[in-house]
């Protein structure tokens, strides 16, 4: 069996990126996502184990001491790491698996990972991205503007990544990251 593909996706907040991965996971039961480990406290829904493993600023760095995560970065005042064993795991069942991860991890995995697939999600302008980020109504006016100081400086690492989609609709942007993973796939199998 072909290894399943490691995916580092990555995209401003508010670009619409778990949407997309709802949708994606929903219509191809073969794709895992990665579940971080982060500081941040949980937004209203949110779930331990399923969004995220909520841990103490303490436990997270124990983690990283131990090796535990493949990459973390800090990001807004908190950290977030991606824990590596269940990955592996993943992959080596042929599961193809994402990471939903910001810029600094993403140019770590690609580091570590030079085989793992890039792909930068963008939002169709930064007013529609400052819209979304409203109309989620989970984060306050000062979160907001971190989050857009964030973006615009996020955005410029797009072509770092191997495929830009851009998100103008859910259905749209999902074909085409199925496309993409087929397209890896099918060059794995050649090389
Ligand atoms: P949020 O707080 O909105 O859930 O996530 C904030 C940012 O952290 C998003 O860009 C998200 O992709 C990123 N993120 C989530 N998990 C990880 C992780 O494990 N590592 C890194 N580097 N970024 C992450």
């Amino acid at each position: 069996m072909t290894k399943g593909l490691m995916v580092v996706l990555s995209g401003p907040s508010g670009a619409g990126k778990d949407t997309i991965l709802h949708t994606l996971l929903q219509r191809d039961p073969r794709v895992k996502l990665s579940i971080s480990a982060t500081t941040r406290k949980p937004r209203e829904g949110e779930v331990d184990g399923q969004h995220y493993y909520f841990v103490t600023r303490e436990q997270f760095l124990a983690m990283r001491e131990r090796g535990e995560v493949l990459e973390s970065a800090e990001y807004c005042g908190n950290f977030y790491g991606t824990p590596e064993k269940p990955i592996r795991d993943w992959m080596a069942a042929g599961n193809d698996v994402i990471l939903e991860i910001e810029v600094q991890g993403g140019a770590q995995v690609k580091q570590k990972c030079p085989d793992c697939v890039g792909i930068f999600i963008l939002p169709p302008s930064i007013k529609e991205l400052e819209r979304r980020l409203r109309d989620r109504g989970t984060e306050t006016e000062e979160a907001i503007q971190k989050r857009l100081d964030a973006a615009c400086g996020e955005i410029q690492h797009a072509r770092d990544y191997d495929y830009v989609v851009i998100n103008d609709t859910v259905e749209n942007a999902v074909e085409a990251i199925q496309n993409i993973l087929r397209a890896e796939k099918y060059s794995k199998c050649r090389n």
